[in-house]
């Protein structure tokens, strides 16, 4: 007989968020979430922050064991899902189970990168899961000084967590500036000069020669700039979509699995949402790599699953705390000229930056200004374009920008 269950792979993020909106619409079918971390879903985001810094802190788990026996839905974790059977609509776990569906969603995330040529190393560290985490609080603890590759978000984070904990910290970064993939010119240079000033090490344009393995240690890694002995190093060169078993199962995958609009793959029982997914931009793909993503895409999927047409349009947020910096950014920067405007934030050094592309606001970025972003969000996501010179007033309150941007609306 077909099943008319609903399976989710991977319990993190997504999954958890699809769960919460399947339950929220009270539907009726069979849900069984698959997972292969052996722990309940916890918050990622604290990984790189306050849990490194506190050795006595707990994951901050999403949901309770209580919660999904309530909502009637079966937890299988520390299994893997290794194949789908598409004809037959089985997902296959790696303990031999075998999961009839009706529709499957696909939520299985990001891996971090790895160099391939390098051997395994004791005092190499991924971060990931809270497993890496743990091991990397660890070592933390016994090691003399840090050394990060890659000045992206999840480095920097760790790098800044590290100063406040009183290890000298280097970071190697191969590109021109720091988070170069995600944030303005503009807000690098900034962030540079705030985490140099506070002690860490950083070497932008970082080329990193043949390293020096021994006894299962990396003792010395070379750059551009010199030979350096590694007490720690933190692998932080970003992460890869999890997509081998939708591969496998010939779904389309382009530097993730590809969807629609409503989260379904080209397979009507399969859906897929969250760090693991390429969803339609504009006349473009994108994909995402965030907490908002995430739950939004679950949201939207949960609507297909129940039959709807949703249409993920987002404007996405995001947000890094990196010691004493809060940057939070809302809206995506196009390629193209940019026109920026600085708003000075109430505190001192706070500020955000309004980005401009064709005369209308597509992005904000803001350092220790939380309530500036908070306004723009709201305006970006009214579609609302406020002039450049009110923005640049820090006298004029940003609610005022959003009553009297209509008349600006894009
Ligand atoms: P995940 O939460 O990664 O969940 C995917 C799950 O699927 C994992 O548990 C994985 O093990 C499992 N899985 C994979 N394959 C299989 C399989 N075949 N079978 C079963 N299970 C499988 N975002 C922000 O917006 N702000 C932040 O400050 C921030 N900080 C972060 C800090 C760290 C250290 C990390 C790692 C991430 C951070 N992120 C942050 C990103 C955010 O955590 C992710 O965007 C979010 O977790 C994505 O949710 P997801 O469900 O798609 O993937």
């Amino acid at each position: 007989m077909k099943s008319d269950a609903i399976v989710i792979v991977g319990a993190g993020h997504a999954a958890l968020a699809l769960c919460a909106a399947l339950v929220e619409a009270g539907q009726g079918h069979r849900v069984q979430l698959v997972g292969d971390e052996p722990e309940l879903a916890y918050q990622r985001p604290p990984l790189s922050k306050s849990f490194l810094k506190n050795a006595e802190e707990a994951t901050q788990v999403l949901r309770d064991a209580a919660w999904f026996a309530d909502a009637g839905i079966e937890l299988i974790l520390g299994d893997a899902a290794i194949a789908i059977d598409r004809p037959s609509c089985t997902l296959h776990l790696r303990s031999g189970r075998a999961l009839p569906y009706g529709q499957l969603v696909l939520a299985t995330g990001t891996r971090a990168r790895t160099l391939p040529d390098w051997p395994h190393a004791a005092n190499v560290h991924l971060l990931r899961s809270a497993q890496d985490a743990r091991r990397l609080r660890e070592a933390l603890s016994r090691c003399a000084s840090v050394t990060v590759l890659g000045g992206g978000f999840i480095g920097l984070e760790v790098a800044a967590t590290c100063a406040a904990l009183g290890k000298p910290v280097s970071v190697l970064e191969a590109g021109p500036r720091l988070m170069g993939r995600a944030v303005s010119a503009a807000l690098s240079a900034q962030v540079l000069e705030r985490h140099r000033a506070a002690g860490i090490h950083i070497e932008l344009q970082a080329q990193v020669g043949e390293p020096v393995f021994e006894a299962g240690r990396l003792r010395v890694l070379a750059t551009s700039a010199g030979a350096r002995e590694v007490d720690l190093l933190l692998l932080a060169i970003g992460a890869l979509p999890n997509t081998e078993i939708a591969q496998a199962a010939g779904l389309a995958c382009d530097n993730g699995i590809c969807v629609d609009a409503g989260m379904r793959t080209g397979d009507p029982q399969i859906l897929a949402v969250g760090d693991c997914v390429r969803f339609p931009w504009g006349a473009s793909a994108l994909r995402l790599e965030s907490i908002q993503n995430a739950q939004d895409q679950a949201r939207v999927a949960a609507a297909s699953l129940l039959g709807g047409a949703p249409s993920y349009q987002p404007v996405p947020w995001f947000w890094s705390e990196q010691g004493g910096l809060r940057l939070q950014m809302v809206g995506l920067l196009e390629d193209g000229p940019l026109e920026t405007v600085r708003r000075e934030g109430a505190q001192p050094g706070s500020f955000s930056l309004f980005h401009y592309q064709q005369g209308r606001l597509r992005c904000v970025e803001a350092l220790n200004a939380p309530a500036d972003y908070m306004m723009a969000r709201k305006l970006l996501e009214a579609g609302l374009s406020p002039p450049a010179a009110v923005v640049a007033d820090a006298a004029q309150p940003l609610r005022a920008l959003l009553a009297a941007a209509p008349a600006q609306a894009a």
